[in-house]
């Protein structure tokens, strides 16, 4: 285990960003690590981004990354954003700044030189901790109090940080889900509640990028409860949540750290779920497809008396894809380990499943002219052959196919 000293030094020793600090210090202006990567660093967790923060202007920065053999992106230059890039890295360097007006979602900026006030305008205490070249660690809002007691805490008022942009509302459970520990800081709660009304008006990418986070972090499930007591999680998924289905997957960890997985768990019983999430969340094509599917198996699945037949998996799997299956197969298991082995269990049968040979063209070989017979036909085979216990030999899978030839219709009249 290397001490915070030792992480805070091998952070600042980084190849890249090493050359890239000492470009941007000196001839009187400073350039500190500042965000996340402090925070993480701290905490001995994984460093994601680095972010920047310097005094230097934009074109300055421009000018220092490229001595530096960085190539410079001009990213966010109107809001004072440089992207620098080399080795394979990308950092973000952006110029010191400070508010001058507001409307709740968008910032007017001007640029400034004190790392005091730009601590200020970010929404945590712990977000808002800063390192120097020399390694000394800044921190004007009392961030590493609340880190070494993992409070998440709003800078300031909360419920003003909250009027300035109710994303942060968000971020709270998100923050805490990721870091915290125990109940979210009561203070910010209220603030949240007072605030949701404001929830509505944000951009559907931004609640879904901090969502998709907030989703798979390691605190999700206490952090959802939580967000649903205050009445926060209904407007943002549009039903009432599965809170206890999504306790029961996540404390397993395995299947459930996919995000499209977990949001499919807390918020989906039926397509039409599915389809409100892709509105209200944008889900790309890809988790759209993954969590319609898994509603569907959903449906399948659920409210039938009796537990599902091999044979019912199978052709279910066939329509809807083996995970599909064995998602809904996971949710509906309920709490406990025993439920989950026993879904385990079924699914690991159901992956035996061995594959149907017969393609199109064995079809059209049987004299089938090309056309929709042949899908028919197969389709038929295949139905029987998963009733008649799917055996695996090529010769009886050959059999179902004579045996749907000649059930569906005109058999080899056609030649
Ligand atoms: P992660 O590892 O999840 O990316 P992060 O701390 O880097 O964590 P980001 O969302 O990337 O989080 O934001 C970077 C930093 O910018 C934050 O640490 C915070 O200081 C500031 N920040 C981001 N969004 C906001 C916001 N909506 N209001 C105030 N400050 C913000
Ligand atoms: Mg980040």
């Amino acid at each position: 285990m290397t001490s915070r000293e030792g992480r805070i030094a091998a952070l600042l020793a980084r190849p890249s960003l090493s050359g890239l600090l000492d470009a941007l210090n000196g001839e009187g202006e400073e350039t500190r690590i500042v965000g996340g990567a402090v925070r993480d660093a701290l905490l001995g967790e994984p460093i994601g981004d680095v972010d920047l923060a310097t005094t230097a202007l934009p074109e300055d920065t421009m000018r220092r990354g490229r001595l530096a053999g960085f190539k410079p992106v001009p990213t966010g230059i109107e809001h004072g954003t440089v992207t620098l890039v080399a080795d394979g890295i990308a950092c973000e360097v952006t110029t010191l700044r400070e508010d001058v007006e507001t409307d709740g979602r968008r910032a007017t900026v001007r640029f400034g030189r004190d790392f005091v006030a730009d601590a200020r305008r970010r929404d945590f205490t712990v977000n808002a901790l800063s390192l120097d070249r020399a390694g000394v660690v800044h921190d004007p809002c009392g961030g590493l109090a609340d880190l070494s007691v993992r409070r998440i805490r709003f800078i300031g008022d909360a419920a003003t940080r909250i009027r300035e942009d109710y994303l942060r509302i968000l971020r709270f459970f998100r923050f805490h889900a990721r870091y915290g520990s125990g109940s979210p800081d009561a203070d910010g709660v209220r603030a949240c509640i007072a605030g949701r009304g404001g929830l509505a008006g944000l951009s559907r990418e931004r609640v879904r990028a901090e969502l998709m986070k907030l989703l798979v972090a390691p605190g999700a499930a206490p952090a959802l409860r939580a967000m649903a007591e205050a009445g926060l999680l209904m407007p943002m998924i549009g039903r009432v949540p599965h809170l206890a289905r999504f306790e029961a997957v996540t404390e397993g960890g395995g299947e459930g750290v996919f995000p499209a997985f977990r949001l499919a768990a807390l918020a989906v019983g039926v397509r039409e779920d599915a389809l409100r999430l892709r509105e209200d969340l944008r889900l790309s094509n890809d988790e759209f497809d993954r969590i319609e599917r898994i509603a569907l198996a959903l449906e399948g699945l659920s409210g039938r008396g009796s537990p599902a037949t091999l044979a019912q998996l199978r052709h279910l799997a066939h329509r809807l894809g083996q995970d599909a299956v064995a998602a809904g197969l996971v949710l509906l298991a309920g709490r406990g380990a025993e439920a989950a082995g026993r879904a385990q269990a079924v699914i690991a049968e159901l992956a035996r499943t061995p594959p149907f040979q017969p393609t199109g063209r064995d079809v059209i070989a049987l004299g089938v002219p090309a056309g929709p017979r042949v899908g028919q036909v197969l389709a038929a085979a295949r139905r029987a052959w998963i009733e008649g216990d799917a055996p695996p030999h090529k010769a009886a899978q050959w059999r179902f196919l004579d045996e749907a030839l000649r059930s569906t219709g005109p058999g080899r009249a056609a030649d």
